[in-house]
């Protein structure tokens, strides 16, 4: 089966999708694909009426199927029918996200939606294993730490990896007993209405799932404020993290899980597999064209090593090709909109201008759609934008240290703990800095996520609060009451 598709002739679910069905709406939000810059559809908005309607239909399936009472083993069951199902329309979700977004149709099947489905059947697992726990007392007493559904949760996700995205707040959402109102990004909505019609198709009960589309601003202002939603979920900027916390702080307090930006370094000491640490580098800013929260976008280089780890990873650099999202065949990814390659770029030109050196590329690429070349930048002051703001874009910069310390102190962002990366052959060097850095990930002689779901991931710092994936995220689903019996 080919997965190259025409993305003139693609049908797409216009709408929310409420209870168990698409409520269609009218695309109001102006979308572009990424891949050639035209113009192709408007995402809906769903105003304070239509959110309040989701929750209404959460809140009538919680009663109605009684989801977080049922035997919890019925909750697996479900899930994992909708993580087969899943697995087996890959294809049309794959094509509804390749569309609007930066992921490569073959990208999407091989690892997005195959380890979507592997972490909502991870999660699934945990609903009949996971419980309430007898805690030591004297013997005149019974104590218990009992834990129960939040009911409805309130799920926001972004547009780098929305499918991912999105199974990391409703797999362990629902695994825990939770309904969920989830609202994707207005740039890449289309999968994840889809991802709720074949939950339904599954047999989750109607209306445990609803997905709203619109903006942070009507919308995803309305979710966090919302009363009756006993839970938020976000992931995204931190700007839109900090503007969520102020809103949940202003409409009234409740529990939130913030997944947010990240500036992460690679730390590479001379004793390191060059060859290694130059792949995993220039992969980090090649995946996506670097648009992922833990991109390793500040290479930090021990001095002596600096011009033979910077040659490898420009050899890599120069064989990405830019090729449109709906080709199987393609690798390198398109940037997510115009605004944001003049973004990038912009933060490009200010570093140069102020003696940053670009050792390749440094430019939008020559083609159709909003493409950026990969870029390695040397930069010396610490307090140029491109050291300092994260870019989301396929640009790495490099500094030098002399020793440990000078690393460790270029390592710790005043902002972002999101990950680290460290290559070194010396085991003593390597646990001794993975207790210093400051960072909720530490990759050792690697950097990416493996497909070992319970390493929970998170920040330190603005970076985020809580924990998505692991036990921490499942637990998060899930509140929790102290029970202290006399005898
Ligand atoms: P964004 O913050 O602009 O938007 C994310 C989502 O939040 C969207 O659905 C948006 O509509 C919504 N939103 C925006 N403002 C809001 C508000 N005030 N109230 C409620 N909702 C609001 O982020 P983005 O550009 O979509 O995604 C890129 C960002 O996400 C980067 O900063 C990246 O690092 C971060 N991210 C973090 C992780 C992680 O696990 N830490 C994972 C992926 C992406």
């Amino acid at each position: 089966m080919t997965l190259s598709f025409d993305p003139d002739t693609l049908p797409l679910p216009i709408g929310h999708f409420i209870g168990d069905r698409l409520v269609s709406a009218e695309g109001v939000i102006d979308m572009r694909r990424p891949s050639d810059g035209k113009p192709y559809a408007g995402c809906p908005l769903a105003d304070e009426a239509l959110v309040d309607r989701a929750v209404e239909t959460a809140k009538a399936a919680l009663k109605s199927s009684n989801w977080g009472g049922v035997r919890p083993r019925e909750r697996t069951v479900v899930l994992q029918r909708w993580a087969d199902l899943i697995e087996k329309e890959a294809g049309t979700l794959a094509k509804l996200e390749a569309l609007s977004s930066t992921r490569p149709v073959g990208h999407l099947v091989a690892g997005d939606i195959a380890v979507s489905a592997e972490q909502i059947r991870f999660f699934a697992e945990f609903a009949d294993k996971e419980g309430s726990n007898l805690v030591p007392t004297d013997d005149a007493s019974l104590g218990m730490v009992m834990t129960e559904p939040y009911g409805v949760v309130g799920a926001i996700t972004p547009w780098n990896f929305p499918i991912s995205m999105a199974a990391w707040k409703l797999g362990p959402a629902l695994a825990a007993g939770n309904a969920v109102v989830l609202k994707p990004s207005e740039m890449t909505p289309f999968s994840t209405v889809y991802l709720a019609e074949l939950a339904i198709r599954a047999g989750l009960p109607a209306g445990l799932i609803n997905i709203v589309l619109g903006d942070g601003a009507v919308t995803g202002n309305t979710i966090t404020g919302h009363p009756d939603i006993g839970k938020v979920s976000f992931t995204g900027s931190t700007g839109a993290g900090s503007a969520i916390m102020t809103n949940i702080a202003r409409t009234g307090i409740k529990p939130m899980t913030l997944e947010l930006g990240g500036k992460s370094p690679q730390l590479v000491f001379a004793d390191a597999d060059l060859e290694k640490a130059a792949v995993a580098i220039a992969q980090s800013m090649l995946s996506n064209a670097g648009q992922a929260c833990v991109a390793g976008s500040r290479l930090l280089v021990e001095e002596s090593i600096a011009a033979p780890l910077a040659e490898a990873i420009v050899t890599r650099m120069k064989a990405a090709v830019p090729g449109p999202t709906w080709d199987e065949t393609s690798e390198y990814s398109p940037i997510i909109s115009k605004r944001q390659l003049n973004r990038i770029h912009g933060i490009v030109e200010t570093a140069v201008a102020a003696g940053g050196e670009c050792l390749f590329g440094g430019a939008p690429m020559d083609v159709p759609g909003y493409f950026y070349q990969p870029t390695l930048m040397a930069v010396r002051d610490s307090s140029s934008p491109a050291i300092t703001e994260e870019i989301f874009g396929p640009v790495l910069t490099m500094q030098t240290f002399a020793d440990e310390e000078e690393a460790l102190a270029l390592a710790d962002h005043p902002t972002y703990g999101l990950a680290a990366g460290l290559f070194t052959r010396d085991l003593s060097r390597a646990l001794r800095l993975t207790r210093r850095l400051q960072a909720g990930t530490v990759w050792v002689n690697r950097y990416s996520r493996s497909r070992d779901h319970i390493l929970p991931t998170g920040g330190y710092k603005r970076s985020g609060i809580g924990k998505d994936l692991g036990r921490e995220a499942y637990h998060a689903n899930r509140k929790s009451k102290s029970v202290l019996i006399s005898l």
